[in-house]
C-alpha cells in the first residue's frame, strides 16, 4: 500500500506542477511547496484540567514560505482536500512530528502527539499504513498518537467506521475534533468507534456568556459523560472558562490561556518545564 501511496502522492504533484508551468496557480504553488518540503508543524500544549500537567499536544501544520513566512492552515487546506495534495501534507506532517519530537516521545510514553485527519484519510485507511510503518520505525508507540477526525469525514459512514476500529486496534486514540459544529447529532456519533469528544471552541467561547448557545455546552459535556467518552475542550482562553470545565470534570483543555501553539524547540522546553512545575 504504501509505494503505491507514494506514487500516487508524485503523480498528483507532477501533474500538477506541469499543469501550472506557465503562470502558477495557487495549486500549482501549493504543489511546489509539497514538492520543496516546505511543511512545518507547531504544537499546542494539550493539558490535564484536574492537575495543569501537560500530557501531550496538537500537531498544527504551517506553510513556511521560501522567504520564511508563515501560511494559516485554513489558507490552504482547503484547496490540499480538493486536490489530494492534503495526502503528501499528511505524510510530512507525520514525517517532521517524528524528527522534531521521536526522542522526547521515547523518553516519555506518557507523551501524546495529536494529528488532524482529512476526510481521505479517514474514508481510504492509508494513513494507517504510513502511521504504522513510520512510528514502529521511529520505535513510537501508535498510543502515543492520538486521532482527530472531523465529521467532515464520515461522508462514507461504513469506509469511516473500518478505519476507526483498526485505527483503535492498533492502540491509537480516536478523538472527534470539532464536535458540535456539524449536522450530526450525537446520537449519529454514538455507533462510531471513539474515544473523545474534542468540544469545539465556539461552544467554549459561549462560557459565561449568555446566548443561545451557552445552554448547549453543559448537554454535550453530559451526553459525552453518558457514552463514556473523553472530553478535550478546544480554544480555551479564560480561567473562568477552565474553572467552568474543571467543575464539570472535563479532562483535557487547550487553548491560549495554557498555551499558544509553539515551534517544536519551544514546545519541548515548555513539556519539560511544566512537568518539573
Ligand atoms: P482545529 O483542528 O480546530 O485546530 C484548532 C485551531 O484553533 C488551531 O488553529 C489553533 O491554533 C486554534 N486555537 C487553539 N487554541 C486557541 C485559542 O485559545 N484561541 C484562538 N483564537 N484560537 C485557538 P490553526 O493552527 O490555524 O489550525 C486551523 C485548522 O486547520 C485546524 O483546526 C485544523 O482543522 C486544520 N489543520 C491544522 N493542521 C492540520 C493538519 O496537519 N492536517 C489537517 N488535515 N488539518 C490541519
Ligand atoms: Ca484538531
Ligand atoms: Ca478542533
Ligand atoms: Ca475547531
Amino acid at each position: 500500500l504504501l509505494p503505491i501511496g507514494a506514487f500516487m502522492a508524485a503523480f498528483i504533484i507532477g501533474i500538477v506542477v506541469w499543469l501550472s508551468r506557465k503562470r502558477l496557480s495557487p495549486l500549482g504553488e501549493l504543489a511546489i511547496a509539497v514538492r520543496n518540503r516546505e511543511f512545518i508543524v507547531h504544537y499546542q500544549p494539550i493539558v490535564e484540567l484536574a492537575s495543569g500537567a501537560c500530557v501531550g499536544a496538537e500537531a498544527l501544520v504551517r506553510w513556511r514560505r521560501p522567504d520564511g513566512s508563515l501560511v494559516r492552515p485554513d489558507l490552504f487546506i482547503p484547496l490540499a482536500e480538493e486536490s489530494g495534495l492534503i495526502m503528501p501534507i499528511t505524510d510530512q506532517v507525520i514525517e517532521a512530528i517524528i524528527a522534531d519530537l521521536a526522542a522526547l516521545l521515547r523518553m516519555d510514553r506518557n507523551l501524546h502527539i495529536a494529528i488532524n485527519l482529512c476526510a481521505g484519510d479517514v474514508t481510504s485507511g492509508r494513513i494507517l499504513d504510513v502511521l504504522q510503518d513510520r512510528l514502529s520505525g521511529a520505535r513510537i508507540e501508535a498510543a502515543q498518537i492520538w486521532l482527530e477526525a472531523t465529521e467532515r469525514g464520515f461522508i462514507d459512514i461504513d469506509a469511516a467506521r473500518a478505519t476507526l476500529i483498526q485505527a483503535r486496534e492498533r492502540g491509537h486514540m480516536v478523538v472527534i475534533d470539532d464536535f458540535g459544529t456539524g449536522y450530526s447529532s450525537l446520537q449519529y456519533l454514538e455507533g462510531l468507534p471513539m474515544d473523545a469528544l474534542k468540544i469545539d471552541k465556539s461552544f467554549i467561547d459561549t462560557i459565561g456568556r449568555d446566548s443561545a448557545t451557552s445552554s448547549v455546552t453543559p448537554h454535550i459535556i453530559e451526553m459525552a459523560k453518558t457514552l463514556d467518552l473523553r472530553i478535550v475542550a478546544e480554544g480555551v482562553e479564560t480561567e473562568e472558562q477552565a474553572e467552568y470545565l474543571r467543575e464539570r470534570d472535563v479532562h483535557f483543555g487547550q487553548g491560549w490561556l495554557f498555551s499558544k501553539p509553539l515551534p517544536a524547540g519551544e514546545f519541548i522546553r515548555y513539556y519539560q518545564n511544566a512537568k518539573t512545575r
